[in-house]
C-alpha cells in the first residue's frame, strides 16, 4: 500500500521523532509500505515523519536507481533509532530535493563524512561510516527525525527567494505527481 506524503507546513515534520521498539505495531508492513511509497514517488529516501508518523524510522534505497556497475548498487537500508556519532569538519555542497518539498531544489552544505549507529529491521545494532553522496542522503533523512528539513540549512537570502514556493506548498498548490497531504489543501 502506498501512503500520502506529508508536505511542508505539516506539524509532524517539525516534531522530534520518538524511538521505537521491536514490538511496534505491524512494523514489517509499515516498512514495506514506506518502500512502496518511496518507489512510487521516485524518491531515494523516506523518513517516517514524511508519512505522518513521528518515529525514528528511515528507509533508503539507492540500488533501484543504479545500474550494475554503480557504487550505489546494493545500498538498501532500514535505519531504526539512528544516532549520528561523528560528523567531519570538512563539508561540501550539492543540490537536494525532498518529497515533502515538491518543486524545490537547492544546494545544501553538509559534512562529507559521518558515523552512524542504528538498528536494522531485525533490531540488530550497526555502526557504519559513510562519505559523500551516501553521507548526504543519510543526513538528509536523519534531519527529518529531528524535525528539520533541508531548507533549514539555506542562507536567509535563499530562503527568501523560495518563500513563494513554500507558501504554495502550504496552500496545496504545488504540483505533485504522487499522493500528498498539504496543510490547507482543498478536497
Ligand atoms: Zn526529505
Amino acid at each position: 500500500m502506498t501512503l500520502p506524503i506529508y508536505l511542508y507546513g505539516q506539524p509532524v515534520l517539525r516534531k522530534q521523532a520518538e524511538e521505537i521498539t521491536a514490538d511496534y505495531n505491524d512494523l514489517a508492513t509499515l516498512i514495506d509500505n514506506m518502500f512502496k511509497t518511496m518507489y512510487q514517488s521516485e524518491g531515494i529516501g523516506l523518513a517516517a515523519p514524511q508519512i505522518g508518523l513521528p518515529i525514528k524510522l528511515i528507509v533508503i534505497d539507492l540500488d533501484y536507481i543504479s545500474d550494475d556497475n554503480s557504487e550505489f548498487k546494493g545500498f538498501k537500508k532500514v535505519l531504526i533509532n539512528p544516532t549520528i556519532t561523528y560528523r567531519s569538519e570538512e563539508s561540501n555542497g550539492a543540490e537536494e530535493g525532498c518529497l515533502s518539498l515538491p518543486g524545490i531544489h537547492e544546494k545544501v552544505m553538509r559534512p562529507t563524512h559521518i558515523k552512524i549507529q542504528y538498528q536494522d529491521e531485525h533490531f540488530q545494532l550497526h555502526e557504519e561510516e559513510y562519505s559523500d553522496f551516501f553521507a548526504r542522503v543519510v543526513q538528509h533523512e536523519y534531519d527529518h527525525l529531528e524535525g528539520k528539513m533541508f531548507i533549514d540549512h539555506l542562507s536567509p537570502i535563499r530562503k527568501q527567494m523560495i518563500k513563494g514556493k513554500l507558501n504554495n506548498i502550504v496552500k496545496g498548490k504545488a504540483h505533485c505527481s504522487y499522493k500528498s497531504k498539504a496543510v490547507n489543501a482543498k478536497r
